[in-house]
């Protein structure tokens, strides 16, 4: 499967993502998971994103154009992949078709998760990351049995420092401005499945039977 997820931050884009990589040998690539791990190795790429990641903004398309160039022309693309968190502004949209017609290849479609606004800040706001594996917990619908504690990797589980009330506004706004615009980009495109739905077995169901 080629497929785009978007959503806003909080839609379940990263959930949806590691569910469908159960059904094929398709891969998810998380932009936002790049960036962290760069940022985390104190990488020239992760000195060049941070300031922006902290503050909610987003970091440059040249960047990330650099990043998803590489990416998608690694062995492991050939199978399919579920980009989750990119494209997030209409010139990487521009800049990935040009690129996926330079590569000959077509994507299976740009999947909107559509959740409501209320339910998204309060997801967000007890939402907690690993900061070894990236296991995504919630500490009311889903906790780890040792707090703070990984129950994957045994690695530290914090709150991701752009998901304090400051931030999860600001790239709640980032989002309506730069990237809600391209549900009408990829409907243009004949490529637009949009789902609403919380449940993440619900989306789920509606791509494998959309799609497949
Ligand atoms: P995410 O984990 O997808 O919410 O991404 C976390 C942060 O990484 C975002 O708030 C941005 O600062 C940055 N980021 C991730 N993907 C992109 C992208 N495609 N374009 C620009 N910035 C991005």
């Amino acid at each position: 499967m080629k497929l785009i997820l978007l959503g806003a931050p909080g839609a379940g884009k990263g959930t949806v993502a590691k569910l469908l990589t159960k059904l094929d040998d398709s891969v998810q690539i998380s932009t936002g998971d790049i960036l962290r791990s760069a940022v985390a190795a104190g990488t020239e790429l992760g000195k060049q994103a941070q300031s922006a990641m902290r503050a909610g903004d987003l970091v440059s398309d040249d960047l990330i154009m650099s990043i998803m160039e590489e990416r998608l022309q690694e062995d492991d693309c050939k199978s399919g992949y579920l980009l989750d968190g990119f494209p997030r502004t209409i010139p990487q949209a521009e800049a990935l078709k040009k690129l996926l017609d330079r590569m000959g290849e077509k994507l299976d479609a740009a999947v909107e998760i559509d959740v409501a606004r209320d339910v998204i800040l309060e997801r967000l706001t007890t939402r907690r990351t690993c900061t070894g594996c990236g296991a995504i917990y919630n500490i009311k619908s889903n906790p780890t049995k040792i707090d703070g504690v990984c129950d994957k990797c045994g690695e530290s589980v914090v709150q991701r420092d752009d998901e304090n009330e400051k931030a999860i506004s600001n790239r709640l706004n980032v989002y309506n401005d730069q990237t809600a615009p391209l549900v009408s980009f990829y409907k243009n495109e004949g490529l637009l499945l949009s789902i609403n739905a919380t449940s993440s077995d619900t989306v789920i169901n509606i791509i494998k039977e959309k799609i497949n």
